[in-house]
Parts: C-alpha cells; structure tokens; sequence
C-alpha cells in the first residue's frame, strides 16, 4: 500500500490528475497566488466522478493542513485506483475529491499556507471577526513561538516544561488553549489568520458548481495527527441534530463518531471548515467529518510543529536545520512506518465503502432519487 504516498506534492498532482484522466472524470484545476519550490505554480485539483446530476455526493477533500496532503492524496489515490477497478465501489453516488486545499502547506511541507495560517482556523462565519486568543495562549506563546536561538538541549526543556503544563492544566484544556485557534499572533502556531484565505474564496466561488445539484453531501475532510496511532476519529462538526447523531454512530460506529458535546481525542476549534460549508449549504443536506488518522503523542506533534515553526521564521540563514525540523514535522504527520501506512489505506477504504452507503432514514425520507 506504500504505492499511493507520493514523494512530494507535485508526483502527488500528477498521479491524481492522471487517475481522474484515466477514469473519464471532470478534472478542475485552480491556480493559487503562491509559487511551489522552484518557482513552479501550485493547484488546488478537483475530480468530479460518476454520475452528471447526482443527488448524493461523496466529498472527500484532502491537504487543508498542507503537509497532512501526504496521506490525504494517497487515501484519494487509493480511492480512485478502486473506482477504476469497480471492484468495491458502486456508482450509486458521485464522488468530488478535493486534492490539495493548502498546496503551498503540502508542497512546502508545512501545516499553514503562505501566511502562517492554519486554514481549519480561518473559516470563520463572517461575523465572527478575526481577532482574539484563547484565555491562557498569550502565556504560553514564548514557550511554543521562542524568537530565539533554540539550543541541543531545548527538545529536553520543552517536553519537560510541557508534561509540567500537562499536569497544571490537564491535557484536554491545554489541547484548547494552544488549538482552538488564535487571531493575534501572526508566527505563532494555530494562527487562523486576518481575513478570509484563497482556499474560502475557492469554495466560496465553486463549491456549489462542484456539487451540482445533489441534495445530500456526507463530507470526508482528511487529517492526521490527532487520536491513537493509525486509529482513526470521526470529528462531527457543524449544527448536528440528535436524530443525525444517532444515525452516524450507528453507521459509522459509536467508538469512531465524536461529537463536540463529548469531546475524548478533538478538542474545540474556531474557524473549522465543516460549519462554514453547512452554511454556504443551506439548501443541501450537508453532513462534516473530520476524519482524523493518528500518528504520534500530542506532546510529540506539538515540538514538531514548534520546531518547524521556530526553523521557518527564524532560521532563515540555516537551511539544514529548516530541512530537518520539516522532515520531523513530515513524520508526525505521515509516519514511515509500513504497517501504519498500510493499516491507515485499509481503514480509509473501509470508511469510504461506509460512505459509499450512507443514506440514513433523514436523507431517504426526503424521496431523493437514487441511482
Ligand atoms: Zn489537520
């Protein structure tokens, strides 16, 4: 299953782009404002598969944390090789893969776009306004954001001072306080941004074309680095009734599906993309899910993104240590590791076979036409 992680996020276009040739699909591409390495343009790529006016729609978008594009594409690979074969998948529904969200992040390898932001932070429902931090970022950010030399020994003082905040503050609330999402400093991690990004204005301006005139869309929205390694977490988000709660624990299974009223592995985001969607998509039966693979600890995942953050904005003139702190950080968030690459393909395809299938009583009882 290595076969479908690609070795950089331009390999990755290509194969997706071929695959969608391959299999007949409408295949999109968008130009971003941003130059990949080497000065080469970067795309968002969107593959419209099956039938011309579905009314349901798989969507499974891939890359909103840039270098979570490692796995995401390859889930979206895997996919498409399947549909070609028609060996698991029927084309009871169509299927729009979003490959790339944040392909400065992915090509660069980085979680943010060109401008820090953490894109899963910047979806902000206009009126919310970007600004604020979460009560107790602003203490913590010259121990997660230092704008100084970081000598051998700060990987040991860092783990150190965070298993001391870990045990002050407790897991779950220092999970919000440094992730949730922050609106005031610019090089800091989980920074959501000033204004609205190119990956909103993208779906701002096509998602709805992209979706045609389906009336029920179950959103897949690829991640890793959250959860027990090569586990997997469905992250509901979004304005999710009880009778639809019960319905995905009972098609996806309650050990998988999270809800933010019983929050275990996530934690509270701003700025997420799954309620933006639902409300650009009031007309559609929308229903989000994070999904999202384990890798390492969360205390692991947060030096790597420190380190990397640190190398990127400070150590200009160190391209060896900018190098390294990027390959650690694509470690954490698309191990090596065989067996975790292969047990994390296997359960996405079992997942998206389970989303092939969703139609709960809700969506059926609306009389849409299947086909
Ligand atoms: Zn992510």
């Amino acid at each position: 299953m290595d076969e479908w992680y690609s070795d950089d996020y331009f390999i990755a276009r290509e194969r997706f782009r071929d695959a969608v040739q391959g299999l007949g699909g409408r295949l999109l591409s968008y130009r971003v404002p941003s130059l990949g390495p080497g000065g080469r343009e970067l795309t968002t790529d969107v593959a419209i598969i099956g039938d011309a006016s579905p009314s349901e729609v798989v969507l499974v978008s891939s890359g909103l944390h840039g270098i979570e594009g490692f796995f995401g594409s390859a889930v979206q690979l895997q996919l498409l090789d399947d549909l070609h074969r028609q060996h698991t998948y029927c084309s009871s529904k169509s299927w729009v893969l979003v490959h790339g969200l944040n392909p400065f992040g992915f090509a660069w390898l980085r979680r943010t776009d060109e401008q820090n932001v953490d894109l899963n932070r910047n979806f902000l429902i206009e009126s919310d306004g970007f600004a604020g931090s979460p009560m107790g970022y602003a203490e913590l950010d010259p121990i997660l954001n230092p704008q100084r030399w970081m000598d051998r020994w700060d990987p040991m003082v860092f783990a150190t001072r965070g298993a001391w905040l870990v045990w002050r503050r407790g897991l779950q609330q220092l999970k919000t306080i440094v992730a949730m999402g922050q609106y005031e400093f610019p090089r800091g991690l989980f920074y959501g941004g000033s204004r609205h990004s190119a990956a909103v204005s993208l779906l701002r301006e096509h998602l709805t074309d992209w979706l045609d005139v389906a009336q029920g869309v179950l959103h897949l929205d690829l991640h890793t680095g959250l959860g027990r390694w090569a586990s997997y977490r469905l992250l509901a988000q979004g304005d999710i009734g009880p009778e639809r709660c019960l319905e995905l624990k009972r098609h996806f299974g309650a050990d998988h599906v999270e809800f933010s009223d019983c929050i275990r592995v996530a934690y509270p985001v701003r700025g997420s993309v799954g309620p933006w969607c639902q409300t650009h998509l009031s007309h559609v039966d929308y229903t989000y899910l994070c999904a999202e693979f384990g890798t390492y600890s969360p205390l692991r995942i947060l030096a790597g993104l420190r380190k990397e953050n640190h190398a990127h904005h400070w150590l200009p003139g160190d391209p060896e240590g900018t190098l390294q702190a990027k390959a650690e950080l694509r470690e954490m968030f698309c191990p090596r590791s065989v067996r975790w690459r292969s047990s994390v393909l296997a359960a996405s395809r079992q997942l998206l076979m389970q989303a092939r299938d969703w139609r709960p009583p809700s969506v059926a009882n609306r009389g849409g036409v299947v086909r």
